[in-house]
């Protein structure tokens, strides 16, 4: 997944692009990314990624067929997005988006994740990991690389407890 991220944000150049995260719930609290996809375009601009709504909404609703019928172990995680010129970390607007998305969930859904991801000058990737939950609070995750073949990411939503 970290190679395709990279090759990703490197087609991407200067513009901000992004999607959904599709999450496999392995433990209490313990996700592992299984899809994130990404938006067909590259349309946005260096400073604002535009969430193309009616395309995010396909994209959760063709992998929830993919990952059929088992929405307790496979769902809808979150969102990502790069940050060209920018640290790996949500700007207001994007809380402003995830807190918003986390009102059209509903109450079955009780947190999202904002996966943050940069190539740096000398091409090395940055990740940065928020969880926003209905409550109000957010909390930092913590991601785990993992070296393996499928290379997926995983996240630690409710471990970590430095809230802000
Ligand atoms: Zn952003």
């Amino acid at each position: 997944m970290i190679e395709r991220w990279t090759s990703d944000l490197k087609g991407a150049g200067l513009k901000e692009t992004g999607g959904v995260l599709f999450g496999e719930q392995i433990a209490e609290g313990d996700f592992r990314i299984v899809e994130a996809t990404r938006q067909r375009f590259f349309s946005g601009s260096a400073t604002t990624f535009k969430r193309r709504g009616a395309a995010a909404r396909k994209d959760i609703l063709d992998l929830h067929k993919r990952f059929d019928g088992d929405p307790e172990r496979f769902n809808y995680l979150g969102e990502w997005h790069s940050h060209p010129n920018a640290p790996v970390v949500p700007s207001l607007q994007d809380e402003i988006t995830m807190y918003k998305l986390l009102a059209e969930q509903g109450e079955a859904v009780n947190f999202l994740v904002l996966i943050i991801v940069r190539l740096d000058a000398e091409a090395g990737f940055h990740i940065g990991a928020r969880t926003y939950l209905a409550s109000g609070h957010k909390l930092n995750c913590e991601i785990e690389l993992e070296g393996s073949e499928s290379d997926a990411a995983e996240t630690t939503p409710h471990l970590n407890e430095e809230e802000e």
